[in-house]
């Protein structure tokens, strides 16, 4: 069985009390064996969060996370990080290709999946999402723009490497919006995003974990990490307090 994955994505929020705060709290979090948290922080937190996970003496269930990395190795990238880098500081799972990321910042869907081998070949876990925007869902091309992310990286990193990634699907009009996807909604489509694999390699589909984003939050996660092809959540809003996230990594 496929394991819950419980991401928080901080975003450009945060600060270093906050560091400071999420590791005393999930320190005192009673983890089932089958969760794993992940903690995506701003760049200049790693290094901190991975000192403070030696000092509280986290379990290993729980994980150091970046939100973006470059696609270059090293040289002359004024303000890009890279792999080497985040491997450094004891980074082990990378966010490519947010939906903010390609909508600020002109991310194509080439360049993720360059990023996505980059991580991999790095030894790090991708954490690569996709997801349609309001107006793509209700003209009904959700499954088209969806098939559209996820074929450049399957063609990038092969077929067989694609169970060593992890899908996040966050609706575009569900983040930051307080729109969640229904629990049917939702389910619905990751269960195209497993059959879209499936159709590729069944054995593949499977085993790897697709996540939802999308104002996830301590009333609303039960129901959507209960469905059937929902193995977990990358979490904005609701991760950067304390108590609340927290509550979210205990509840499943
Ligand atoms: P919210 O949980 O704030 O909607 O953000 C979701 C998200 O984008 C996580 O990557």
């Amino acid at each position: 069985t496929r394991p819950v994955i419980v991401a928080a994505n901080w975003k450009m929020n945060g600060c270093l009390s906050l560091v400071d705060e999420m590791t005393a709290s999930l320190a005192k979090v009673e983890l089932s064996e089958n969760t794993r948290v992940i903690i995506c922080p701003s760049f200049p937190y790693l290094a901190s969060f991975a000192s403070k996970q030696i000092d509280c003496n986290l379990n290993a269930n729980i994980a150091l996370g970046s939100q973006n990395v470059s696609e270059h190795e090293k040289g002359a990238y004024t303000g890009e990080v890279s792999t080497e880098m985040l491997n450094e500081v004891g980074v082990k799972y990378v966010i490519v290709g947010h939906s903010e990321r390609r909508s600020l910042y002109k991310e194509t869907s080439s360049l993720v999946a360059h990023k996505v081998a980059k991580v991999l070949n790095a030894g790090m876990t991708p954490i690569f999402c996709i997801g349609e925007s309001e107006q793509e869902r209700e003209t009904g091309q959700t499954n088209t723009v969806l098939a559209s992310q996820i074929q450049p990286v399957i063609d990038e990193i092969g077929i067989e490497n694609f169970s060593k990634i992890v899908v996040a699907y966050e609706p575009v009009w569900a983040i930051g919006t307080g729109k969640t996807a229904s629990p049917e909604l939702a389910q619905e489509t990751h269960q195209f995003i497993r059959q879209f694999i499936a159709d590729v390699d069944l054995e593949v589909a499977k085993k790897v974990s697709i996540l939802y984003g999308g104002s996830v939050n301590a009333a609303n996660c039960k129901e959507l990490f209960a469905q059937q092809d929902i193995d977990g959540g990358l979490i904005g809003g609701a991760s950067l307090k304390v108590d609340e996230f927290s509550h979210i990594c205990s509840a499943v």
